[in-house]
């Protein structure tokens, strides 16, 4: 069994896309103290793939100064545990600095990265996901978690990269 972590700054729809890939079958929560905290796990399931997939931070959950360092960490502790990070980008909203700040940091991770654009449905392409060229991690994957479509391209992407 392999792990993927799902990585973005806040609000690009990781959480909802943690949702669809695990349904029903959420099979725990991690809710010790510290950088942990916010950490989501369950099996995944995609096509005939089956995998741990891990949820991160929720920025609006936090209350001090302190948010961004932990937010970090906890990205950070997520991507070494994984064997593939899925990199999500806000297709609508385009690229923002923050955008930039958490694609140096699984750069620098050296995981293999599937950079999928989310909030995708009903357009092909758009700007903001020609923008996610500009991130270096590869081809974006327009996706939308809400909606569920392009699913089968992220599947294909996934096997590509494991
Ligand atoms: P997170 O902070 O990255 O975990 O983002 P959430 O999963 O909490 O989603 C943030 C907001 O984006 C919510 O209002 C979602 O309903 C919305 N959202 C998530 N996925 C999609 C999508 O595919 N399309 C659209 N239009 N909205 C989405
Ligand atoms: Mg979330």
């Amino acid at each position: 069994m392999f792990t993927l972590a799902i990585v973005g700054r806040p609000n690009v729809g990781k959480s909802t896309l943690f949702n669809r890939l695990v349904g029903k079958r959420l099979a725990l929560v991690d809710d010790r103290p510290g950088v942990t905290r916010d950490r989501r796990e369950g099996e995944g399931r995609l096509g005939d793939l089956s995998f741990t997939i891990v949820d991160t931070a929720g920025l609006e959950e936090a209350d001090t100064a302190s948010l961004e360092g932990r937010m970090r960490a906890q990205t950070e502790a997520a991507i070494r545990d994984a064997d593939a990070i899925l990199f999500v980008i806000d297709a609508r909203a385009g690229l923002t600095p923050t955008d930039r700040a958490f694609a140096d940091l699984v750069r620098r991770a050296g995981r293999p990265v599937i950079l999928i654009a989310n909030k995708s449905e009903g357009r092909k392409g758009g700007a903001a996901a020609v923008e996610g060229f500009e991130l270096g991690l590869g081809t974006p994957i327009p996706l939308s978690a809400e909606h569920g479509e392009g699913l089968s391209d992220l599947y294909d992407a996934i096997c590509e990269t494991l």
